[in-house]
């Protein structure tokens, strides 16, 4: 199934080196290797500045990563290159001689409710429900109330539709959704990048210096300069640029010394982090043969709701992806809970003969996942102004940039991308006055 963000239906060898010494004194300091730190790093390398860029994980791109451990690849993470008309990721892919098309589907789609498709009046019902949803969301759009609020005493398939759209566009269920906020997004055409979108960002930032496996766990910033607190030392430098996600600055996962100052966290307490997970399983395409239809929506008793997608991007793959507290949990339960599931749901659907054609599983559970703590951020209802508010300067000291500042390109790699310009920018000529 296609989901675009306003839509209704629902390398190379990197440059970057581990383990060497940390280079201290530096200009600016950059936590956080994904698209709006490795944009931070380039546009202040172009301002004639000096950058550390510290990164905990082993690898740069952050939530834009192609996995292919299990012999076929998919995105974990960001996989379309939205709103394409002004996204930077269009010129990146054309300079960098990677191909962006539109997705093939077509393969057919059909929703089940507990194993039994829907009849043609159900699904009729459902598509006017989207339909309806979507001339809601423009006349009422302004209002910073929450979807739930939006279709309450609406007629049942409305919420389903509401639900629809928050799950899977958004990873969250919609009474924590600010209608406000989806409705302000960017939209535009979506175009995928061929070997994927992590593998796109790798390849964007194989040029730029990183300290991969240094998590930064407290950075003190009171005293006129940065210091950043490591598992490999102290990093020191003028000022900091912090692009890790929401979720991991309201876990603690980073500190401040100071504290940061209470209108910071007045702001940072009207996001959250969705919950968008995927679940990847080899399936061999050849034996399991024909499937009736390559897209399936599955609506479980208990009330959560999963889509599947056959052979996404060509790949002897099946791609389940969902949202909300029903995902939180099987992230809690864990790699083996999530695949078993994803595998249980296609059986009830297409029948136990996949079963002998499922040769491993993935669970790309970013819930649960501690320097992403979830999907991406999520206005709460009454909190439209807290993107904005991310973008104030702390103490001229650090800088606040990634999706979550991102306005109408949030929740994205091109705006994550943008963020980390305009933060390197006002940063630069900072440093110049
Ligand atoms: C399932 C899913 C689907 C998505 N689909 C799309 C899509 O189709 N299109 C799209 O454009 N976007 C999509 N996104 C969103 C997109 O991936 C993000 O908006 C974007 O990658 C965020 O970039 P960023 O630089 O702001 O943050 P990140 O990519 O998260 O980068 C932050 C970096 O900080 C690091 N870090 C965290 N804590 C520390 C610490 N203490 N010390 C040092 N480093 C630390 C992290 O490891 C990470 O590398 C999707 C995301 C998910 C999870």
């Amino acid at each position: 199934m296609r989901i675009t963000r306003r839509g209704l239906l629902a390398g190379t060898a990197s440059f970057a080196i581990a383990r060497r010494a940390l280079a201290n004194d530096v200009d600016v300091l950059i936590v956080g290797a994904g698209a709006a730190g490795l944009a931070a790093a380039k546009t202040l390398r172009e301002a004639g500045r000096s950058v550390t860029v510290l990164e905990a994980r082993p690898r740069i791109g952050g939530r834009a990563y192609t996995d292919r451990s299990l012999g076929a690849s998919f995105d974990a993470g960001a996989h379309y290159v939205h709103w394409s008309d002004r996204n930077p990721w269009r010129k990146i892919a054309a300079e960098l001689g990677v191909r962006l098309s539109e997705e093939a589907r077509g393969g057919g789609f059909r929703v089940y409710r507990d194993g039994a498709p829907l009849s043609d009046a159900e699904r009729r019902r459902r598509r006017n429900a989207y339909g309806r949803i979507e001339k809601l969301v423009e006349a009422t759009g302004s209002m910073d109330h929450s979807f739930a609020d939006a279709v309450r005493g609406k007629p049942s398939e409305m919420a389903d539709a509401a639900g629809g759209i928050t799950l899977f566009a958004l990873g969250e269920d919609p009474e924590r959704v600010s209608l406000h906020d989806y409705d302000q997004l960017w939209s535009g055409d979506d175009y995928i990048p061929a070997g994927g979108y992590g593998a796109l960002v790798e390849r964007y930032g194989a040029d730029v210096p990183v300290q991969l496996d240094t998590p930064v766990t407290l950075l003190r910033w009171g005293h006129g300069r940065v210091e950043a607190e490591t598992s490999r030392g102290l990093v020191t430098a003028r000022a900091a640029i912090v692009t890790v996600p929401v979720g991991v600055l309201q876990a603690g996962g980073l500190r401040f010394a100071p504290d940061l100052p209470h209108e910071t966290q007045q702001v940072l307490d009207g996001l959250h982090m969705g919950a968008l997970t995927k679940i990847a399983l080899r399936v061999d395409r050849e034996r399991f043969g024909a499937v009736e239809a390559t897209d399936l929506m599955d609506m479980q008793p208990g009330g959560g709701v999963t889509s599947f997608e056959f052979w996404p991007d060509g790949q002897d793959l099946v791609l389940a992806h969902l949202g909300g507290d029903h995902a939180r949990d099987l992230c809690r339960a864990g790699e083996r809970a999530a695949t078993d599931f994803a595998l249980e749901r296609l059986v009830s659907m297409v029948g136990g003969r996949i079963r002998e054609t499922v040769a491993g599983g993935r669970l790309a559970g970013w819930w649960s996942d501690p320097y992403a703590m979830g999907s991406y951020s999520i206005v709460k209802p009454g909190h439209i102004s807290a993107r904005e508010g991310l973008r104030a300067p702390i103490g001229d000291r650090i800088w606040l940039a990634g999706e979550a500042s991102a306005g109408g390109g949030a929740m994205t790699v091109g705006g994550a991308t943008l963020e980390g310009e305009r933060a390197a920018r006002e940063l630069a000529d900072r440093l110049r006055a």
